[in-house]
Order: C-alpha cells, then structure tokens, then sequence
C-alpha cells in the first residue's frame, strides 16, 4: 500500500483530497498522516475516519485538545505539532506522496521538505511554488521529486503538454490559461471600494477556501497562476496568456508553433486533478460528473480588464523583477487579503499594497529558501506599513 501525507486536510481541496481516496480500491493507499491548523473537531472526524498513524496541528494546546477527542474516541493517531515535525510527516521514509494543500507561505517549508525528499508531491499550495521559485524547482529536479500539479489550470496545461519536457520549448508557442473572472466580472469598477468579505467569497463556478476565493475576485489568483505556470514548465513570461471564459469549462489550453491548439475540459470540480495526481501517468475514479455537452450550449471567452482587475499585471512585472520579486508580491497579497477579511482594508486597497510593496521593497540576494522565508516576513512588514498609511489616510 502506498502511503499518503494529506496537508491543509481540512481545508477545501484536503477535504476533496481525502473524499477522492475513499474512492480508490481499499488496497491502493493508507492515510499516513493528516495535518490541520486549528480546526480540531474536523480533524478529529478526519483521523476518526481515515485512521492515519500521525495527526498535525499548529499549536501545543490544539495538540492537547485533538489527542483528548482522540482518545476519548478510542483512536491511537499519534497527535504532534512543532513545525519540525511537520517536515518529518513529508520527507519520512515511509512517505510515497505529499498532497500539498496548506494555503500561503506556511505551506513552503513541509511542500520543499518532500521534494528534497524525492517523494510524489501534489501541489495545490501554489503560494509556496511562487515564494521558492527556481530554488524550489531545482529541488525537485535535484532529488528526483515527482511534481504533479493540482491548480486545475496548470493540470489543464500539463494534461495538454507533449509528454516529452524537451519538447516544450520546441514545439510550443505559448499557453492559455483561463479565468472565470469571478463575482465582479460585470460589476462597475467605481463600486469595488464597497465590496463585502461575504460578497468577495461567494465565487461563481468554485467553491474553494476563503484566501483564494478573494484571491479570485480581484484576479490576483490568475497573477499567482501566471507565476505558477512560469516555475512549473519553464515558459517566459511573454509566452504565458490569460483569457476570460466564464463557464470554467475549458481549464487551460496550449497553442503549438503551427497554430494547433490543445486543451482540457471538464466540469469545474477538483477532484479531478486530484485524482490525477494521485493516479499519474494512469487515471482513476474522481466521482465527478462528466460535461454535459447538450446542456452547456455556448462557451464564451472575453479579455480581462485592466481597470477592474489591475492586479492581474502585477505578475509580469514581478516576474520581470530581481529574484525573490514574485516572493514580495505573495507576502503583500497574504497580508493585504487577511486585513480585507478581517474588515480592516477596502477590497479595491488590495492592488495598492501589492503594488506598493512590490515596487518598494528591494528583494538583495537570494542563494538559498532561508533568504527566501527571511524576504517574506520583510514583505509582510512593509506591506502592513503600507495598510496602515491606507488606513490613516481614509479616517
Ligand atoms: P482552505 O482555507 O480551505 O484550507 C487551508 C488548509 O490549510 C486548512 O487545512 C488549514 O487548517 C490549513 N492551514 C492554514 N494555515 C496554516 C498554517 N499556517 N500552517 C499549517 N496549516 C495551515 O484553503 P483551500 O483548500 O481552498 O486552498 C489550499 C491551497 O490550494 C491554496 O494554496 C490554494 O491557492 C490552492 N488551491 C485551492 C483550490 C480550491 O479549489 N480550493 C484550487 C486551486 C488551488 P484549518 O482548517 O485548521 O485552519
Ligand atoms: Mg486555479
């Protein structure tokens, strides 16, 4: 049996992750570990269920309150909690596969821990991929790690690809990859300074977790996405498109040097990469429902505005930055959507910081993930300056 580490289990793809592997036959893959932040009781039904040998939570007396529900429970998962331990769920030898779906920066360290550990690494967690950057990819390429994305574009791009990584650069104009647009695709732009955290997450096709689902509606997901693609298959970035298709039909597309263009569709529903990660090069069950063809009628694609989602650029220019840029845009973007959800920042603010502390932060050096996690945290400090400034300016 192969074994399985699911991190970020409670969230919206772990949850996911974990419904797609009760469907697989009762032999094919063991829960090894299961890992959460806070939410203990979810975790606690999580293990009760799934029966992994190791539980994670991120504080000494969540780890308490899981063990006493366990117990209680009869369960003899073995309930851990410093961030060491985290990496160990991930890179131990008995580890085949690390689903990666802790959301932010936090989801770095354990994600890189089972790529230098060569292990099959599903990656949801696109904001570790976009803080670690090329020293991410060379880990994966140093220690032979398995890397299968999970964003459904990127599946979408990969599933589209030639099999053969040399012929990427060869055979491949450049990709496509598709937006929904979000909530606010038609609403007027003037009105964004008034939108609501309840309104912001209310996604039209997806249901996902609160962080991405803003991420969404101001674009800066599709920014993520950009620089996602860029690390993950090595294209420049003017080789690298978005286009609005609002029935999030098509999932991403490949146009080749004669024009030919290849792509992936599919209801919108993430078990299906999931899946794919878990069963690559073969395929297995999902339990998602086939397209309907004769029901989806028309399928339409527009430009995204740059008015309305200015965000959108901040990727290319971060990508045409020094090394470590992509990494100060992910910090200003986590720091400025926890103030949005928290009501303490303006929706159409968000551009501002981002743009602000990309702009004004200068990244120095970068040799190693550690100068990487250090330019992170000084971001996310520049950032809160520039919330702050935002703040007393508006009262
Ligand atoms: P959720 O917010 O639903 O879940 C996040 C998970 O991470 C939860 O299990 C949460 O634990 C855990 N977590 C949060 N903070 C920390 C931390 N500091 N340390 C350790 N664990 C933590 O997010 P999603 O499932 O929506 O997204 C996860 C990742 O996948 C993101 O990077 C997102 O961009 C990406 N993704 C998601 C898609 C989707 O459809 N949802 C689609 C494509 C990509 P707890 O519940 O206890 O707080
Ligand atoms: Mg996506």
């Amino acid at each position: 049996m192969k074994k399985i580490t699911v991190l970020g289990a409670t969230g919206s793809i772990g949850v996911n992750t974990l419904d797609v592997l009760a469907r697989q036959q009762a032999n094919e893959w063991q829960v090894y570990a299961l890992t959460a932040f806070g939410q203990v009781a979810k975790l606690a039904e999580q293990c009760l269920a799934h029966r992994p040998a190791y539980a994670w939570v991120g504080s000494a007396e969540k780890a308490q309150e899981l063990t006493q529900l366990l117990r209680s429970q009869g369960s003899k998962t073995e309930v851990l909690h410093s961030p060491a331990d985290l990496c160990r769920l991930c890179d131990a030898p008995e580890v085949d596969a690390v689903m990666a779906a802790i959301v932010g920066a936090a989801g770095l360290p354990p994600s890189l821990a089972a790529a230098q550990a060569g292990k099959r690494l599903l990656l949801a967690n696109k904001e570790a991929l976009v803080v670690g950057g090329d020293l991410f990819m060379q880990a994966v390429r140093d220690n032979g790690a398995q890397l299968l994305p999970i964003d459904s574009e990127h599946s979408a791009i990969f599933q589209s690809l030639p099999d053969d990584p040399a012929r990427w650069q060869t055979d491949v104009e450049k990709i496509i990859l598709t937006a929904s647009g979000g909530p606010f695709r038609q609403r007027n732009p003037k009105t964004l300074g008034q939108v609501t955290p309840e309104e912001a997450v209310a996604h039209p096709n997806w249901v996902m977790g609160r962080k991405i689902s803003v991420d969404s509606a101001t674009m800066m997901n599709k920014a993520l996405e950009v620089i996602e693609a860029h690390y993950l298959f090595g294209f420049a970035p003017e080789q690298i498109e978005v286009i609005i298709h609002p029935q999030s039909v098509i999932h991403s597309m490949v146009q080749y040097r004669d024009t030919s263009v290849v792509a992936q569709l599919g209801t919108p529903d993430m078990r299906v990469p999931i899946a794919l990660g878990l069963s690559w090069p073969g395929r297995t069950s999902s339990g998602a429902a086939p397209l309907d063809f004769k029901a989806l009628q028309a399928m339409s694609f527009e430009e995204a505005d740059a008015l309305r989602f200015p965000g959108l650029q901040l990727a290319w220019a971060a990508l045409r930055g020094e090394a470590g840029s992509t990494c100060v845009l992910n910090a200003a973007n986590e720091v400025a959507v926890d103030a949005f959800l928290k009501r303490q920042l303006p929706f159409d603010q968000i551009y501002r910081v981002n743009a602000a502390t990309l702009g004004g932060l200068q990244p120095g050096r970068i040799s190693h993930i550690e100068d990487l996690l250090a330019l992170d945290q000084e971001a996310r400090a520049f950032a809160l300056g520039q919330i702050a400034a935002a703040v007393t300016q508006a009262a």
